[in-house]
């Protein structure tokens, strides 16, 4: 049975197959969590990322975990928030999109996701939320390989914002 969960915590010390990384498009680390996750991960992480060359927008690349409990890290950067006319919401679907599809090519069964781009990025949060909730729900519906999806949400505020998408969501499917 596919499951989709909302929690409230801390994706370092989740040990899903794979988290997902909010990174930037140069891929060597930043603030939010992804200065976390590389604090977590050790220097392994960014001798890495180094070798990845960066990553455009709403793609996603993959790494192993070093240090963390999960085993892969996916990087996406989102999009920064511009006002709306620049592709955002597109952008944040194809990281969402392009980070399950690239677990489901590697054969990987649970992945856990930050909420990318409601940080620092500022995308607004319940729109960003639909368009998580959307994309991942989905998915799962036809993905063979990835049978478990968390959304690891940092505040309460945040984790009321995605439940509140996910019940409009059952509501409309
Ligand atoms: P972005 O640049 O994509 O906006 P941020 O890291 O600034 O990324 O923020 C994305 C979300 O990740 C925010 O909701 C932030 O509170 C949250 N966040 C920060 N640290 C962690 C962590 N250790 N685990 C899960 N979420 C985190």
């Amino acid at each position: 049975m596919k499951s989709f969960k909302i929690v409230l915590g801390d994706i370092t010390k989740v040990k899903t197959d794979a988290i997902v990384n909010a990174a930037n498009t140069t891929l060597l680390g930043g603030g939010g969590v992804d200065g976390a996750i590389h604090r977590a991960a050790g220097p392994e992480l960014l001798e890495e990322c180094r070798k990845l060359n960066g990553c455009p927008t709403g793609e996603a690349k993959m790494t192993k975990g070093y240090r963390l409990p999960a085993k892969y890290v996916i990087h996406t950067p989102g999009p920064v928030w511009q006002g709306g006319g620049h592709h955002e919401a597109e952008l944040l679907e194809n990281s969402y999109q392009n980070s399950l599809r690239l677990a489901e090519s590697k054969g990987l069964r649970t992945v856990a996701f930050p909420s990318i781009s409601t940080g620092v990025y500022h995308f607004p949060l319940d729109a960003a939320a639909r368009i998580a909730v959307r994309t991942i729900c989905t998915f799962l519906e036809t993905s063979d390989s990835v049978q478990e999806v968390w959304m690891v949400c940092f505040d309460e505020r945040t984790k009321q914002a995605y439940e509140k998408a996910a019940t409009e969501w059952k509501s409309i499917s």
